[in-house]
């Protein structure tokens, strides 16, 4: 496409609300085959609710949502939504490690809350009890955090949100583009699966640290794929900035939109195929 092409394209995205930071990425769309979504806050809501609590101790919700009150994630967000605004206590010495969860001290306990796996590398044992009910609540495609402290999971808190409205559509009109969706999540496995069964995506990675979503793309990469990547989060930014090119949702971190090639203001997986869309049109490519 000519200069003058490509700088059309990028107005006309713009009027529609796809910012497109420079000519080039527009280019960029063009032979993209995969396109690996994130789940939470790309493919659901990222509003999520607290829908059960099971705990072997009265304070675990509280200590955990003290905690949380300082995290801006979406699980953080719902058990501080889900606790007794009362009920929160002082905190000291917070720390987030994103994709795993948070610690710090509250009542001079020093409390894990986060992955199963996260508690256990910090030492919380899960008693037997709490083990069934994880169990039961990611068989059930929920999304479960525990929270512990002094060597013990004291109680489990599952989550869950919902898939964004015309996201089946979106997904169905990408596959028509001859794009193939890949879910790409640190969620557990069940709930990615509900997912993606829901929006009609048929390949799905789960389970992964921020750092392996990289890793990830770039394994699709030496398979010789040509990879876009769409993602909201602060542990999207790597892999956005990693794959051919970055998508980001406008309703997302600075971290995200500012490692992408292209921002959607309007926060839709619709959003997506739209800037394909416009893409093949400005580069004259029938589809
Ligand atoms: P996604 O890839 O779906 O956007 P994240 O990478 O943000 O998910 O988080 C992956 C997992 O890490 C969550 O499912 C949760 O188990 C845990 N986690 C991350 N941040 C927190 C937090 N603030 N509180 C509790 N758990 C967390
Ligand atoms: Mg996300």
């Amino acid at each position: 496409a000519t200069p003058v092409a490509l700088l059309v394209g990028t107005s006309r995205g713009a009027q529609s609300g796809i910012l497109i930071t420079g000519p080039e990425a527009l280019e960029r769309v063009r032979g993209i085959d995969v396109i690996v979504l994130d789940k939470t806050g790309t493919v659901t809501t990222g509003v999520m609710t607290l829908t059960e609590v099971t705990a072997t101790d009265d304070t675990a919700l509280s200590r955990a949502a003290s905690l949380e009150a300082y995290s801006e994630h979406p699980i953080a967000r719902a058990l501080v939504a889900g606790a007794a605004t009362d009920s929160l206590r002082p905190v000291s010495g917070f720390v987030s490690a994103s994709g795993l969860g948070v610690t710090g001290t509250v009542d001079g306990a020093h409390v894990v809350v986060g992955r199963p796996a996260f508690a256990a590398d910090h030492g919380c044992v899960m008693p037997t009890s709490l083990a069934a009910a994880v169990a039961t609540a990611e068989a059930a495609g929920a999304t479960v955090v525990v929270a512990g402290w002094d060597g013990e999971v004291r109680g489990i808190f599952a989550v869950s949100d919902r898939v964004k409205p015309g996201a089946r559509a979106a997904v169905d009109r990408l596959k028509r583009q001859g794009l193939t969706p890949v879910l790409l999540t640190g969620d557990n496995e069940r709930a990615a699966n509900r997912v993606a069964t829901e929006v009609g995506i048929d390949r799905v990675i789960a389970g992964v640290l921020p750092e392996q979503k990289v890793d990830e793309v770039q394994r699709l990469q030496r398979a010789g794929q040509r990879v876009a990547m769409v993602g909201d989060g602060v542990n999207d930014a790597a892999a956005l900035a990693t794959a051919e090119l970055g998508l980001a949702m406008g309703t997302g971190t600075d971290a995200a939109m500012s490692a992408a090639d292209i921002t959607l203001v309007r926060a839709e997986l619709g959003a997506v195929a739209d800037a394909v869309a416009l893409s093949r049109r400005t580069l004259g490519t029938i589809h």
